[in-house]
């Protein structure tokens, strides 16, 4: 019984390698699916190999990229909030808006749609970096003393911020379904990229309409000197408005305006003997100007006599026995920063948004 089961069990292995082999013969398909199934699992392997390689490749194809913000950043990048405060001076409210919407609102407020886009995207990112270092500061000091319940407000005293709703009334369809259109592929094309100085933010991202020719060194014009704030020219502003601007006023009339301007100071003879420019600063802007015992500031004449600009000269005339005063400006605005009309000249120069903010902000990174 044990032999015969043995020789059983032989013939029985025998029986089954000689099944396995006919229906081989008999089926050559079933040879080929056990090859095709073979030829997945190793393809299968291969991918698992390949996979984070692959990853690699097309972030370091991204990272080439210029501007992309995979690569712009660094340790300190600050990631600004979803939402910002910003006090209407209209209705004295405050609203809750999200910051990127926030950016697009200020450049429709401050640019116009007609610039060039990477002029476009240099306001962007000066807007940007100007209203979160405002919102940053708040934290730390409060809020200014005009609109305690925001950092922000809508209006010049910070930067001009339209809503949508305001834009859609102020400008119209057609220009919401151009200008607007424009603005905003600027805005999110530049998403969340700032400027820093020496690591750190960049806190006076400040700009103006156009510069005269040169842009200022901030303390010429403001109280103190920014690093990144210093005179450059500013050579493609031809087509920006304020030039060459003439106000001319009997010298009876500018000496009755200054005095009223400056009631505590004794003036004492105002004439065109004692009118005179005494110096300016790099940019070309008035530093002092002797107006009769006394000595004032160009911004003081911009501001008593509501010139565009600091960056002036005076003339004289006479006209019918009448001595006339005659103040000719260059440019519109502090003249501080980037001047907006020269931006929008570079870009038609070819140059970029961050060369255009490089050449206005000295020494500035954009992350
Ligand atoms: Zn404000």
């Amino acid at each position: 019984m044990k032999i015969q089961k043995r020789h059983f069990n032989k013939r029985n292995l025998h029986t089954l390698k000689t099944a396995f082999h006919r229906r081989s013969l008999q089926h050559p398909q079933f040879n080929f699916f056990a090859k095709i199934a073979s030829y997945i699992l190793l393809a299968c392997l291969f991918c698992l190999l390949l996979f984070p390689a692959s990853l690699y490749g097309i972030y370091s194809l991204f990272d080439k990229v210029p501007g992309n913000p995979i690569t712009e950043s660094f340790p300190n990048k600050i990631t600004p909030p979803d939402y910002i405060n910003v006090y209407n001076t209209t209705t004295k409210q405050t609203m809750a808006v999200p910051f990127e919407d926030y950016v697009k609102g200020v450049v429709a407020g401050e640019m116009p749609a007609t610039f060039e886009e990477e002029a476009l995207k240099a306001q962007a990112v000066a807007a940007r970096t100007y209203s979160l270092s405002k919102v940053l500061r708040s934290g730390v000091g409060g809020n200014p003393p005009a609109h305690p319940s925001a950092p922000l407000c809508n209006d010049t005293h910070c930067q001009v911020y339209r809503s949508v709703d305001e834009l859609k009334n102020l400008k119209g369809e057609a220009w919401m379904a151009d200008g607007w259109i424009k603005i905003c592929e600027a805005v999110d094309s530049t998403k969340g990229q700032m400027m820093y100085y020496d690591g750190q933010l960049a806190e006076q991202a400040l700009f103006h309409s156009s510069s005269g020719g040169h842009t200022e060194n901030s303390e010429d014009v403001f109280a103190s000197a920014v690093p990144y704030l210093r005179s450059v020219d500013s050579p493609y502003e031809k087509e920006a408005t304020h030039q060459n601007e003439s106000t001319s006023y009997t010298v009876t009339e500018f000496a009755q305006k200054i005095k009223s301007a400056y009631p505590n100071k004794a003036f004492g003879d105002i004439s065109i003997s004692t009118i005179k420019i005494l110096n300016n600063s790099q940019g070309g802007r008035v530093n002092q100007i002797q107006v009769g015992n006394q000595s004032l500031t160009g911004r003081d004449i911009r501001d008593c006599l509501g010139l565009a600009s600091a960056n002036f000269t005076v003339g004289f005339t006479i006209s019918n026995a009448q001595p006339y005063i005659i103040f000719t400006s260059n440019g519109y605005g502090h003249g501080v920063g980037m001047s907006q009309y020269g931006a929008n000249g570079m870009a038609e120069k070819g140059y970029t948004y961050k060369d255009i903010l490089k050449h206005y902000y000295t020494g500035i990174k954009i992350y």
